[in-house]
C-alpha cells in the first residue's frame, strides 16, 4: 500500500522488545476478584472450580503459545514463562502481555460454564505485566516467590475460615484471633481446635497449579499436565531438567 501523509504517526510507538537471553515471565492477575469471587459465592477459603477453571485457561494459553516452557497458577493469578530464545512477536512486551492477557480471559468467560453452575454475572477483567529475569537463579527465585506467597495466603485463610465457619467467630474476630501469629502457631491452632492436619489438605490448595509439556506417551504428542508439587527445592527441577537447559 502507498505510503499516506498521516503514516509518520507510527513513528510515535514505542520499541519494547525483551533484553535478549532473558526468561520472559508474564503475570496476569485478577482485578478485584475479592468482589468478584464473593458476588459469584466462591466456597471459602478455596473454590476448586475456580481454581481448576484457571488451569484450564492456562492450559488454552500454553497450547496456543508454546514457546511457554512452565505456567504456575494460584488464587487469582497466573504466570507464564517463555523459553530464553523466545522470538514471537519478535519478542515485544505489550504484543506478549495483551495476547496472553486477553486470550485468558477471554477463556475465563468461554468456559466458565464447564465449571459453575450460577451465571456469570458480568465481565472479568485481569491485569497483565511483564518481567525479564537474566538467570536461572533469578527465574527460580521468582517462581519460589509465588509458590511461597500462595503457602502463606492459604496457611492464613484456612485458619481464618476454619475460625468463621467451624469456630462461630466474627470476622473482625476472627483476624484479631491470627493477628500476630506465625506459621507454627497456625498449625497448632488448625489441629488443636479444629483437628486440620495443614499438610493434609489438597495440594492444589497448599502448593498452587504447575502446568509443564510432558510427553503423551499414548497420543506420541506433548501435552500440557498439572501438577501440585513443591517448585521451591531442587528435586522437580532436576527431575524436569529440560526446563532450565
Ligand atoms: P487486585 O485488583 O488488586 O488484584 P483482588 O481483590 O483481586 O485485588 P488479590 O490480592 O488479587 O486481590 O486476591 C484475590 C482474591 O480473590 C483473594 O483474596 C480471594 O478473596 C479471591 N479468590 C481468588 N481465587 C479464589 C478461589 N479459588 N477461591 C476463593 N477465593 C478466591
Ligand atoms: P494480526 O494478528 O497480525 O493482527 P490479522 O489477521 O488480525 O493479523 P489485521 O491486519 O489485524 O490482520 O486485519 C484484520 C483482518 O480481519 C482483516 O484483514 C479482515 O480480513 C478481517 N476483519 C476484521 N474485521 C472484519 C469485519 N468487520 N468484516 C470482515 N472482515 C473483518
Ligand atoms: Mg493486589
Ligand atoms: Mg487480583
Ligand atoms: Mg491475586
Ligand atoms: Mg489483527
Amino acid at each position: 500500500m502507498a505510503k499516506s501523509r498521516y503514516e509518520y504517526v507510527k513513528l510515535f510507538e514505542q520499541a519494547d522488545q525483551c533484553l535478549r537471553n532473558c526468561w520472559i515471565v508474564v503475570r496476569l492477575d485478577g482485578r478485584c476478584f475479592h468482589k468478584f469471587s464473593s458476588q459469584h459465592r466462591f466456597k471459602k477459603p478455596n473454590d476448586d472450580r475456580a481454581l481448576n477453571l484457571m488451569n484450564h485457561c492456562g492450559k488454552a494459553v500454553m497450547k496456543e503459545f508454546p514457546d511457554i516452557i512452565l505456567g504456575y497458577g494460584q488464587s487469582d493469578e497466573f504466570s507464564f514463562i517463555f523459553k530464553k530464545s523466545c522470538n514471537l512477536f519478535g519478542r515485544r512486551a505489550s504484543k506478549l502481555m495483551t495476547n496472553v492477557t486477553s486470550l485468558f480471559s477471554s477463556s475465563y468467560v468461554f468456559y466458565w460454564k464447564n465449571y459453575f453452575n450460577d451465571i456469570l454475572q458480568y465481565p472479568p477483567t485481569f491485569d497483565g505485566r511483564v518481567v525479564l529475569y537474566p538467570s536461572d537463579k533469578n527465574l527460580r527465585d521468582y517462581l519460589s516467590w509465588r509458590q511461597a506467597d500462595c503457602h502463606i495466603n492459604n496457611l492464613y485463610n484456612t485458619s481464618f475460615w476454619a475460625l468463621v465457619q467451624q469456630g462461630q467467630y466474627s470476622l473482625p474476630d476472627a483476624e484479631k484471633k491470627l493477628c500476630g501469629t506465625d506459621s507454627g502457631d497456625k498449625n497448632e491452632l488448625l489441629f488443636s481446635q479444629f483437628q486440620i492436619n495443614y499438610d493434609k489438605e489438597p495440594a492444589i490448595f497448599r502448593k498452587g497449579s504447575i502446568l509443564l509439556w510432558k510427553e503423551n506417551v499414548v497420543r506420541k504428542r506433548k501435552d500440557v499436565v498439572v501438577e501440585h508439587v513443591d517448585i521451591i527445592g531442587d528435586n522437580f527441577w532436576t527431575g524436569n531438567s529440560q526446563l532450565l537447559s
